[in-house]
């Protein structure tokens, strides 16, 4: 997959070309504010590199697949939500309501969650 797709909104954001509330950002990385939070913590972990879905990105670079976990978990510290609990989740293809086709790690949390189905 190409390391970056000029049509793709999650790779425009990480460019720095559509604003985005950044709240984490490292050399793979990069985490912001979803534009319309279902929880009081709702981020977004991507890749800078373009995958079009976690099951993309756990075949084609692994090892990024684990650092888009670790800042998931640096984030969720960040956020103070970490002792209380937190939703890790890829969202991945239409049944699942995918909309965005860049690999991209929802962090939930700051309050008690709903049924996992009903999230996202
Ligand atoms: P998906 O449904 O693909 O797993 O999640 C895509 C997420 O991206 C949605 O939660 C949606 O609110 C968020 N989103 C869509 N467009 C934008 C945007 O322009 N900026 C930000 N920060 N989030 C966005
Ligand atoms: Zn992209």
């Amino acid at each position: 997959m190409s390391a970056s797709a000029s049509d793709c909104l999650f790779c425009r954001i990480v460019a720095g070309e559509i604003p985005a509330t950044i709240v984490h950002s490292d050399d793979r990385t990069v985490a912001f504010r979803d534009i319309n939070p279902q929880a009081p913590t709702h981020v977004l972990v991507v890749p800078r590199e373009h995958h079009p879905n976690a099951a993309a990105l756990a075949a084609e670079a692994p090892e990024l697949l684990v650092e888009v976990m670790r800042a998931g978990a640096a984030v969720a510290e960040r956020e103070g939500v970490a002792a209380s609990g937190y939703r890790l989740l890829f969202n991945t293809g239409a049944d699942a309501g995918q909309t965005v086709f860049h690999a991209h790690l929802h962090v939930i949390g700051g309050e008690r969650l709903g049924g996992m189905a009903q999230v996202g």
